[in-house]
């Protein structure tokens, strides 16, 4: 989705849309599966060459469990407040008018695009290590099995019968 900087009326304009073309390769590297297309609705402003955005955007996805590997859903939903300025132009006036919240991005050509600022955003506001659960007991460090919570696998500290042997030869 991208939007024509001259095509923002002085009145500012307001659109949705969503990025149904985003995969789980866009969005980071513990995104498993996109259910429902990351999508957004704003009001676009501009001032001289500054847009603006603000709105809310949603996301269905399934995430990776970073310690069991397994699925784990996830609806995502919040706040966006974007600026973006022409690249190259290195003034920081302009920023200024569009507040200090504002995620500073840049565009090219004289075209926003939206659709990446969205996939940039939720990038971010996605759990770096995700969690099936909090008390998630993830894989086996022996047999890499996925233990059931509540149970241990293999025990680490079971004493092999062999090396007890050793121990009282030592002795
Ligand atoms: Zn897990
Ligand atoms: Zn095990």
């Amino acid at each position: 989705m991208k939007v024509a900087v001259n095509d923002i009326p002085p009145e500012g304009m307001t659109l949705s849309f969503s990025d149904a073309v985003a995969g789980p390769q866009d969005l980071g590297p513990q995104v498993e599966a996109v259910v429902r297309a990351p999508w957004a609705e704003l009001r676009l402003e501009r001032v001289g060459e500054l847009v603006t955005a603000e709105g809310e955007y949603a996301a269905e996805l399934v995430l990776t469990c970073s310690r069991c590997l397994g699925p784990l859903p996830l609806s995502l939903r919040g706040e966006l407040e974007w600026a973006f300025r022409p690249l190259g132009q290195e003034d920081r006036d302009e920023v200024q008018l569009a507040g200090d919240d504002a995620d500073l991005s840049f565009y090219e050509d004289g075209e926003v695009d939206l659709a990446q600022a969205l996939r940039d955003e939720l990038g971010l506001a996605l759990p770096m290590a995700p969690l099936c659960s909090q008390d998630c007991p993830g894989l086996c460090p022996v047999c890499g099995k996925l233990v059931k919570p509540g149970e241990s696998c293999c025990r680490r500290d079971d004493t092999d019968p062999r090396w007890a042997k050793l121990a009282r030869l030592k002795k």
